[in-house]
């Protein structure tokens, strides 16, 4: 009997899966799956890591899922490519339903298992899922993406209907009438087989926030301090266990502000996929030979929130804790760390990339970025917060900083790791020189 596979990737969920739906619609009965890719995971710094606990129970939830409806579910330790060659081989596959990931990585393991598919006879298809407009959808009137968000987000709204919000129906075809069963399907791999171990960190819900959280959203995202100022759904958006339509759809009735940040994510995504490159390199030609410092001590202490500035260092303390930090505190961070310290933005990249719970490459690249002024959308070079500042504005009574940082005030606290002024002029003076040297 021939069947449809369903691979899930950034699509943790059964409900509202655009993908999944058209594999449900194909005809074939459907086997959905689900590979830990070890060109993924071996990479990881520590076998301690709370997003592949995260993403391994919410696969053993899709599988009891599958079971409960009447069909197979099946997840495997290894290479896409051998996967999918092994599956090819053994079962009579039709078609490969999947969504669309626009990670340069990703593009390229499409490709390849794309090809296979091909080979083998079946059909290989990927769908727009996780985003609302992708890839060539809104490009600028050079035919390029726009390098202003305020023209992005116009264009997005231009374009938005109805439509593009509603859920797609794949949670109420999951039914046997629409699944396979495979007789003796393998063991679904354990952390412990593939060599973690469990690690859970709190995370809060996937359900869509309060109405009220919503609707003072603008006025409250911008304090650290309090544990409901912004929806913390980042890690739901990133392996799809919440729906991007059923957020956006909250946030078009209820706050701008929040559709505006929403917007901003497709943006992100649009531009890595445009922009492969600036996943490791500045987009900036201009800004590609920076002398940065790149001061190991610093950066440690930057790390270990010891800079002597305290909201970056409640901010950094809350992300070694949690595995988050609000976007305020992102922002007082990587300022002080490209700014005052002169620290390639690729490190603190990399740094938020291991330890951020929420972590995508398009939002993390794309926001180093733009704070380094190195993006294809980016903040003027010569911007450098000051951390004094951003205290008052946002923290000014500190409720933040004592939650994170206990010994702010005594002599245990360290003292300020360089002076504001001294490092901000510093910073424009090796960006001004960087600029010239490349002919500006
Ligand atoms: C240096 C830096 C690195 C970042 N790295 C990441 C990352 O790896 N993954 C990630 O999801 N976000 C990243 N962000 C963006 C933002 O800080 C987080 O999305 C946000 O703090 C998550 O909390 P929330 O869900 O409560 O967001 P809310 O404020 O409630 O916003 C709702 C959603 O909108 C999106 N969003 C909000 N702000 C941004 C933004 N500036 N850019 C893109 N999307 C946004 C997110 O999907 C977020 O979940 C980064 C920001 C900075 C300054």
């Amino acid at each position: 009997m021939k069947i449809a596979l369903f691979w899930h990737r950034r699509d943790l969920r059964q409900h509202d899966n655009a993908g999944l739906t058209a594999a449900l619609q194909s005809g074939y009965p459907v086997v959905p799956l689900f590979i830990y890719d070890r060109e993924i995971l071996d990479l990881l710094p520590s076998r301690r890591d709370a997003r592949v606990t995260f993403i391994y129970d919410e696969v053993e939830r899709l599988a009891r899922q599958t079971a409960q409806a009447g069909g197979s579910f099946l997840a495997f330790y290894g290479r896409p490519v051998e996967v999918f060659e092994q599956l090819l081989t053994q079962h009579e596959v039709a078609a490969i339903y999947t969504n669309e990931d626009y990670e340069p990585y990703a593009a390229e393991r499409d490709a390849a298992v794309g090809a296979l598919a091909a080979r083998h006879g079946a059909t290989f298809q990927a769908l727009k899922d996780q985003v609302i407009f992708a890839k060539n959808e809104l490009l600028g009137k050079s035919g390029k993406p726009a390098r202003v968000f305020g023209a992005y987000r116009k264009a997005w709204l231009d374009k938005l209907q109805d439509a593009h919000l509603q859920p797609y129906p794949s949670a109420g075809l999951y039914t046997a009438e629409h699944l396979a069963h495979v007789p003796d399907a393998p063991a679904r791999p354990t952390l412990s087989s593939m060599g973690f171990e469990e690690f859970r960190q709190q995370v809060p819900t996937n359900e869509l926030p309060a109405e009220e959280l919503v609707r003072s959203y603008h006025l409250t995202r911008d304090t650290p301090g309090r544990v409901d100022s912004s929806t913390r759904r980042s890690l739901h958006l990133r392996f799809g266990t919440l729906s991007v339509r059923e957020l956006m759809h909250q946030a078009r009735e209820l706050n701008p502000k929040l559709l505006a940040e929403l917007i901003w994510r497709d943006y992100f995504m649009m531009l890595l996929w445009h922009y492969p490159s600036t996943a490791t390199e500045s987009f900036e030609p201009r800004l590609r030979r920076v002398p940065y410092r790149n001061n190991e001590k610093e950066f440690r202490a930057w790390c270990e929130g010891r800079t002597g500035y305290p909201l970056v260092d409640a901010g950094m303390r809350e992300l070694n804790q949690t595995g988050y930090l609000p976007n305020r505190a992102r922002i007082a961070a990587a300022g002080f760390l490209v700014k005052h310290l002169l620290i390639d933005w690729r490190w603190g990249d990399r740094y938020f990339a291991d330890k951020l719970l929420d972590y995508d490459m398009a939002q993390n690249v794309g926001n180093w970025q733009w704070m380094a002024g190195t993006g294809v959308v980016a903040a003027p070079w010569f911007r450098v917060y000051s951390p004094q500042s951003q205290q008052e504005q946002y923290d000014p009574t500190f409720a933040y900083v004592w939650q994170w940082v206990p010994e702010f005030g005594t002599c245990h606290y360290p003292k300020p790791i360089v002076e504001h002024k001294f490092a901000r002029d510093r910073a424009i003076e090796t960006l001004r020189t960087a600029y010239r040297a490349a002919g500006e």
